[in-house]
């Protein structure tokens, strides 16, 4: 057995599948045979969705089997092959090649103005994109299944390599890096996805297809279980499968403590499945759609078009409803291929969020004009990220004024995320400018602590500490000051030992992973408003987080079901 930190919750079993990254040339510039690299490029492509048809057709899921067999088809064409192969050799960039060829071959055929060749199109265009992430050696290889389910075991699992492989065949997750605040295990917790990271690297030598039972509560992998300890497993999968039935059953209660303060529970997501499920479990609105993690395979910063693409088939869900879309956010553990690039080894941009896109001004006007004619059907509320001075916003907010001008809409409510210190500390200024402040405890909580998110050491948990409590306190009184709401967006709100102090802190909306709401619910509905301020005002002057820990284990902690 070996032994990691807990980052997402749920045990399960399955067989161990290896993963790591593709063998092809990744240093642009230094390959020195490009357009080999396209040909191992698109046979990657062609045999990972020539494999997943099989496996779809192999489930009974004909329609969807015929449709990704299209992309393998495509990848195998030969006249984009040649022309890519050319393009490569001629220019020395093998992945520049395959976008740009695939690109030309796309518009030629959307020009015919045929509905079901536009749909081509779009094929050819996801063809050279995922060509182009094998080309810069930044994907993930996708593992075949023949019916078992899957314990993915890497060095370090990304966030797309969880959402990308979601599936029922994926069983849990295990990693030798990575801590629980990270991306990837925000994503398993919110596809309640068991995830164990920080695990010794001796784990990365078990032979694929060895039996694993993956504990994300006790942080445990257990390697060649016996028949008794998969029994064992089995059982208590079932009592949390009973567990999940009985949460579940109070869904339409409402999300109020015991003595009826109203804690609006809204979700996060950051896709169509998640906003479906997210309102099956009762959430009153989406509190944080991530924009950027669709995004994390792109080589080039999406279009107005592309933002489109992705963004229509979750509204879709959300007609009518409240949804809050956050404005790209790469950076950290978020970072695509066209990023990674400029980042170097060291994979974390110079700016993120706000910042980075105030670089780039006409990608931030394409997402938000994307993000207004998307939306139109809901009640629309757009985010700024890592926002950290009034300049940037009033950059921003112009920005926003000319998408709202150009589309010809009525301009939704503007909120920033507080998630660097300075906005925190600037919160009164800021409140006069916006219309909501939504936390983002996760990264207030490493730049306030002096932690990387990815590190072992980080997790939601340590939002507890004195110094947030009182960072939070200011925000919560400038807001309310200003008439403006206050939320929580980042994980510390699902968790047990911080919801307590959220309450009591007075933030009226917490946003939470869609497989925590019906906990989170029936936590809330738990706990006393009374009992929950008294603790924060103790809370903000204890002597360290472990303090505050214990002081919420006494007096805060209710046992549910
Ligand atoms: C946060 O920082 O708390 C947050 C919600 O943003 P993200 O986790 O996407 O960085
Ligand atoms: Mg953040």
């Amino acid at each position: 057995m070996v032994v990691g930190i807990p980052a997402s919750p749920g045990l399960a079993t399955g067989v161990a599948r290896i993963i790591g990254r593709v063998p092809v040339p990744n240093q642009r510039g230094r390959d020195i045979d490009p357009a080999g690299t396209v040909e191992r490029a698109l046979d990657a492509v062609s045999t990972e969705l020539t494999q997943l048809a099989d496996r779809l057709r192999s489930e009974g899921h004909n329609d969807e089997a015929e449709i990704v067999a299209v992309g393998a088809l495509i990848a195998n064409d030969p006249v984009l092959r040649s022309q890519a192969r050319d393009a490569a050799a001629g220019g020395g960039d093998a992945a520049g090649a395959l976008l740009s060829v695939s690109e030309a071959h796309a518009s030629v055929i959307e020009s015919l103005g045929d509905a079901t060749l536009k749909e081509r199109a779009i094929d050819i265009r996801q063809v050279g994109r995922k060509a182009a992430t094998f080309a810069t050696g930044s994907h993930l290889a996708t593992p075949a299944t023949n019916g078992e389910r899957l314990v993915l075991v890497a060095e370090e699992l990304g966030p797309a390599d969880i959402i990308g492989l979601q599936s029922n065949s994926v069983a849990a997750g295990v990693a030798s890096r990575g801590g629980a605040s990270s991306h990837a295990a925000i994503v398993a917790r919110s596809l309640g996805i068991p995830l164990v990271l920080g695990v010794d690297r001796s784990i990365l030598e078990v032979e694929d297809g060895t039996t694993l039972i993956v504990d994300g509560d006790a942080a445990k992998v257990t390697i060649h279980p016996s028949d008794q300890e998969i029994r064992h497993v089995m059982t208590a999968m079932d009592v949390a499968a009973k567990r999940v039935e009985l949460l579940a059953q109070e869904r339409s209660l409402p999300s109020a403590t015991v003595d009826e303060l109203q804690i609006a529970l809204l979700c996060n997501v950051a896709t169509p499945e998640e906003a479906r499920g997210g309102f099956q479990s009762g959430a009153q609105g989406v509190g944080l759609l991530r924009t950027e993690l669709p995004f994390l395979e792109s080589v080039q910063w999406p279009t107005e078009h592309d933002h489109r693409r992705v963004l229509d088939p979750i509204f879709e869900q959300l007609v009518g409803q409240l949804v809050t879309v956050r404005v790209l956010d790469f950076g950290g553990d978020k970072l695509p291929p066209f990023l990674s690039d400029l980042a170097g080894d060291l994979r974390d941009l110079p700016r993120r969020g706000l910042p980075a896109l105030l670089d780039t001004p006409d990608a931030l006007s394409a997402q938000l004009r994307a993000i207004l004619k998307a939306g139109a059907r809901s009640r629309l509320r757009i985010m700024l990220p890592m926002v950290t001075s009034l300049r940037e916003l009033a950059h921003a907010r112009l920005l926003f004024q000319e998408a709202v001008n150009n589309v010809g809409v009525e301009a939704p409510a503007l909120g920033i995320m507080i998630e660097v210190p300075s906005a925190a500390l600037l919160a009164d200024a800021f409140a006069q400018e916006v219309d909501f402040f939504s936390i983002g405890s996760n990264d207030l909580t490493q730049h306030v602590l002096g932690l990387n998110r990815r590190d072992a050491g980080s997790q939601p948990a340590l939002a507890a500490h004195p110094s947030i409590l009182t960072l939070i306190a200011r925000v919560v009184r400038a807001g309310h000051a200003a008439d403006i709401s206050v939320g929580v967006c980042g994980e510390a709100a699902g968790d047990p030992l911080v919801l307590p102090l959220i309450i009591g802190s007075g933030i009226g909306s917490i946003s939470v992973g869609v497989a925590r709401l019906d906990e989170v619910r029936a936590r809330v509905r738990r706990l006393s408003a009374e009992v929950c301020r008294d603790l924060f005002r103790q809370a903000v002057h204890a002597k360290s987080v472990d303090d505050v820990w214990d002081l919420v284990r006494a007096e805060a902690l209710p046992s549910i079901l």
